[in-house]
């Protein structure tokens, strides 16, 4: 009965969205998902396949790591046929990363997986989550008239805005608009009409078959400079056994200090401990490689 209707998959990984206050403590406890899709009726009114998968137990989002992002890739690899879009509600603390990291994880994707979530619970008067799902199950579902997805990409919608997943950042905790796209601009905005940015949105060719990636290396550290940065812990850092990379988050356009000798060391490890060394050319092939261009 349902074959032609537009289809979408549901996963539930966890975040404030799918809590509920436990009247005796007062704390926010997670509870099941049927019962979080009662509290959205409307659903109903979709005409729309929407089946859904939970995580069993749902996750603050801060527990999230890349042995359940590979879960994700294989929950979306596995159903990739089946559905025409894929929404994953996650919390908000780490929603950035995991839209970050599938957006690399789901090579060839030419179809919408929309991230998103809730600042209040799914369940409380005034809570954005009912629409922030709603939405994106739209997005998810919606298709040009040639029968293409419109937004054939790693997204999160979140208040109003459409962003590229790996674009985002979250900037706030207290109000609506937790996320913002760093560097490219929303891809839609929800208003009376969802309006999409066509030029905007990645065309990935339909003819490549996606082609998911399950294995990530975690032997990587970040190194955020700062003044005043000792160099007893730059060390420390760079010679944790098993170290495979670097990632440094430098200042203005890639400056760092020359007096401390840092980037001797950093030329010296990676030419001797086999350090791999992130080159500029390197991020410019990724960039090109996801669409985005450097800003
Ligand atoms: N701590 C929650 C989480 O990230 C916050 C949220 O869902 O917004 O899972």
């Amino acid at each position: 009965m349902y074959m032609n209707y537009p289809s979408v998959l549901l996963i539930y990984t966890g975040g404030t969205i799918g809590m509920i206050e436990n009247p005796a403590t007062g704390t926010l406890e997670s509870f099941n998902f049927d019962l979080l899709l009662n509290h959205v009726p409307e659903l109903k009114r979709f005409n729309y396949r929407i089946s859904s998968y939970q995580f069993d137990p749902p996750l603050d989002s801060s527990d999230m790591e890349p042995s359940l992002w590979a879960k994700l890739v294989k929950i979306i690899a596995y159903n990739y046929d089946n559905y025409d879009g894929f929404v994953i509600l996650h919390g908000t603390d780490t929603m950035s990363y995991t839209a970050s990291a599938l957006s690399f994880m789901l090579e060839n994707l030419n179809k919408p997986v929309i991230l998103t979530g809730s600042q209040l619970p799914i369940g409380t008067l005034r809570t954005d989550g009912k629409e922030n799902l709603i939405t994106a199950i739209e997005i998810a579902a919606a298709k040009n008239s040639d029968g293409t997805p419109i937004v054939p990409e790693v997204c999160i919608f979140f208040e109003n805005h459409l962003m590229r997943g790996n674009r985002t950042g979250k900037i706030n905790a207290e109000h609506f608009n937790a996320f913002r796209s760093f560097n490219y601009p929303p891809l839609a905005k929800a208003g009376i009409h969802i309006k999409y940015e066509p030029h905007l949105i990645l065309k990935p060719d339909p003819s490549k078959p996606l082609k998911p990636h399950y294995l990530l290396d975690t032997n990587v550290v970040i190194l955020t400079l700062f003044p005043g940065l000792s160099e007893s812990i730059v060390n420390s850092l760079l010679h944790v056994p098993g170290l495979k990379a670097v990632i440094l988050k430098t200042y203005g356009s890639g400056n760092a200090p020359k007096r401390n000798g840092l980037s001797g060391r950093l030329k010296k490890l990676s030419t001797e401990a086999s350090l791999l060394s992130i080159s500029l050319n390197v991020l410019q092939e990724l960039w090109r490689w996801k669409g985005m261009k450097p800003v």
